[in-house]
């Protein structure tokens, strides 16, 4: 048996199973076992009828005296089992579930799982789960043991894809399974083997061994990860960039110049993040640098020291936002930022074009349809990346594709904890601006519960009216998606009609909504910088760095419903004039978690600091914003786990010591590949 069978061998399994599980990426044997359970059933209790007790939760096994339906005396629709255990004989019974009478037949073995309940001073069983036997003695799958529960997609049963893998997993040897790791590392970090954990994983003995499983299967998820990401990064440093750059007296010269002539002063951090970029760039290696920093921490001042870099060197800098809003408002920042010195800076998106094909550029400014543009890019000596979902690998690839080999510097406002970064994306280099300008106001972060609504709304008035500010009020969120459908535009259509009529008459409101054609979009943030509107009424879409600094409040509705990272995006949005802003939560929620999580909320403005609180509060495979964003999930591993991060860290050192010639792990490298597949792939 190979792992790489694909998923149409499965044998007795029909061709809408198949099917389902191909529309959730399993494709082969090794997918399906890859596929973890998130908890188990405990039915690992035996008892023999005589002696069941009332409350516990128990397996039986006996034989099927009798199968019938019945009627209850209060009307209800029942399939009665008589079971037969040979100690005594008991009731199973279920509700509704007709097809079950044409499973059972008399004198069939059956096992079934559930709470032994006491009515009417007769014991019965209403089964969780049960399976028929062909013997006896037969090894049981989803009842007698601790049952493993599979998270259900597409129509996929736990049921289903318990008994598909158990198929599986009864079929393969060690042989289609070898260990893969060398056994040093297996020995130092207390590792079982490889085919035990997968065994264990999906049907453990007792929690310990499940516990024990997975530890090693993370183990593995983050070692592979890790060593990957070595991998690329030795790669990376043995190649040449396309244009290098010349950074000498004379070019430190003008860039202290330059930077002087700023606006207003570094903040240390800005200072060391300078730095280190130009350590970079005056390498004959590309530049492979992911900056790090809050909404509003002044990663864009940074980016356009290394632009003036690049432009002291005779070469193009190409700056890539995710959507066309972003783009227009880098290209002001840049064109105001540089005002006073003679580079040429373009604008290039879908309907803006404030750039010609046959002009020079020194920075070109762009959605990331830019490179797939008419322009040349030979010159290109930089390019940066705001906020896109792909990271440093994916962006690299595609620009090597296109015979271009650049300095790279990738931002994002997603505070990621560094240890986090550094595993997920340890092939980049990390910089982290930790620290906000000076003289910014924290934005005043209050939450409204159901029974301040109202006063809510007449303080928001009286803010318009009396301190002329303006305010946004973000809708419910309808779906965790990243493209807004109609019905969440219709929600968000309902509930400025509500607003403009019920709460605020006499007010002018407007609305924004990801349905509008772009033109539209910028119209509506043009009329409100015009302060044509008071309340900006808006989906959720919003959240990406819009920059108005006359709207000084922030009303999220239904807060409940939004991640903390999506709320610090949010809020984020207020608090960049020199007024005093406030960001207010309403939420009708009054359930005890909810409400602390809102609440500490309120007291944190650092997002670095809500991320690593929210790290702690999720569960493995989750991490804040992260998976929210797509840009990468783990299965299995925890990274909150630091003990773990740092056994694999240091194993994946080890490794690359011992061993310089991956080629003699096969099963490592085919590992490496598939997840740098699995990384470039990713939107
Ligand atoms: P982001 O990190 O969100 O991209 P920006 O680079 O857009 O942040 O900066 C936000 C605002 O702060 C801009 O108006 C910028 O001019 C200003 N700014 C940046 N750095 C500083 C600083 N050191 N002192 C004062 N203001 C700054
Ligand atoms: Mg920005």
């Amino acid at each position: 048996m190979y792992l790489q069978t694909s998923i149409d061998d499965l044998p007795s399994t029909s061709v809408i199973t198949k099917k389902r599980f191909r529309s959730i990426g399993i494709n082969t044997y090794r997918d399906l076992i890859n596929y973890f359970p998130f908890r188990y059933e405990n039915y690992s209790l035996h008892s023999t009828i005589k002696r069941l007790q009332p409350g516990e939760v128990v397996t039986l096994r006996g034989t099927i005296e009798k199968a019938k339906f019945e009627i209850t005396r209060k009307g209800k629709k029942i399939q009665k089992v008589i079971l037969n255990d040979g100690t005594d004989t008991i009731d199973l019974v279920w509700y509704n579930q007709p097809y079950l009478l044409r499973l059972f037949r008399p004198s069939q073995n059956l096992s079934a799982s559930g709470e032994v309940k006491s009515f009417q001073n007769k014991l019965t069983i209403e089964p969780q789960s049960y399976e028929l036997l062909n013997n006896p003695k037969q090894r049981t799958i989803h009842t007698g043991r601790l049952v493993p529960v599979y998270s259900e997609q597409r129509g996929l049963s736990s049921r289903v894809i318990r008994e598909k893998i158990y198929t599986i997993l009864s079929l393969l040897t060690d042989e289609s399974l070898t260990e893969f790791l060398p056994g040093e590392i297996l020995n130092y970090n207390h590792l079982i083997d490889e085919f035990e954990a997968y065994q264990q994983i999906h049907f453990p003995n007792d929690i310990a061994s499940a516990n024990k499983a997975r530890g090693r299967l993370a183990f593995d998820e983050l070692f592979v990860i890790q060593l990957a990401a070595k991998l690329i990064r030795n790669e990376w440093q043995k190649e040449i960039v396309g244009n290098p750059f010349r950074i000498g007296l004379v070019e430190d010269q003008k860039l202290k110049e330059f930077i002087d002539d700023l606006p207003f002063q570094l903040t240390d951090a800005q200072k060391r993040t300078v730095k280190e970029i130009i350590s970079d760039l005056k390498k004959p290696s590309p530049m492979n640098r992911f900056l790090e920093g809050d909404v509003g921490s002044g990663k864009t001042v940074v980016a356009t020291v290394a632009a003036y870099l690049s432009y002291l060197n005779n070469y193009q800098t190409v700056f890539m936002a995710p959507t066309e809003i972003l783009a227009f408002q880098h290209y002001n920042t840049l064109s105001r930022l540089l005002k006073s010195y003679p580079l040429k800076v373009g604008l290039q998106t879908g309907t803006k074009k404030v750039a010609n094909t046959t002009e020079h550029y020194d920075i070109l400014v762009g959605t990331h349809a830019l490179i797939s543009g008419k322009f040349s890019l030979d010159m290109i000596g930089l390019t940066i990346i705001d906020e896109q979902h792909r990271f440093g690998v994916v962006q690299r690839a595609s620009l090597k594709e296109k015979g271009i080999n650049p300095h790279l510097l990738t931002m994002t406002a997603t505070p990621i904890p560094r240890t986090v970064a550094l595993t997920l994306y340890g092939e980049l280099d990390l910089s982290v601006i930790d620290e906000m300008p000076r003289g910014r106001l924290p934005v005043k972060t209050v939450l409204v519960t159901k029974n301040k609504r109202l006063r809510g709304y007449e303080w928001i008035k009286k803010q318009i009216k009396g301190e002329q500010v303006q305010v946004f009020i973000i809708c419910p969120l309808i779906e965790e998606s990243d493209v807004e459908t109609m019905k969440s535009v219709k929600a968000a259509t309902k509930e400025y009609e509500r607003l403009q009529k019920e709460i605020f008459p006499g007010f002018n409101l407007g609305l924004l909504h990801g349905k509008l054609k772009s033109k539209e979009k910028n119209q509506i943030m043009e009329d409100f910088k015009a302060k044509k509107y008071d309340i900006l009424v808006s989906t959720p879409v919003v959240e990406v760095g819009i920059d108005i600094p006359s709207a000084t409040i922030m009303v999220i509705e239904a807060a409940e419903r939004f991640g903390l990272a999506q709320l610090h995006q949010l809020r984020g949005r207020v608090g960049r004039g020199s007024k005093q802003s406030y960001c207010l939560l309403y939420t009708e929620s009054t359930d005890k978690k909810v409400v602390e999580r809102l609440q500490t909320f309120t007291k944190i403005q650092s997002g670095m600091q809500l991320a690593e609180y929210d790290l702690k509060l999720r569960g493995p495979g989750e991490i804040y914003g992260v998976s929210q964003h797509g840009y990468q999930d783990l299965k299995i591993a925890s990274l909150a786990d630091y003990e773990l991060i740092d056994g694999t860290k240091r194993a994946v050192k080890y490794f690359m010591q011992k061993y310089s010639n991956i080629a003699e792990f096969p099963e490592i490298e085919r590992r490496v590949e598939a997840y740098k597949v699995r990384k470039i792939s990713r939107d």
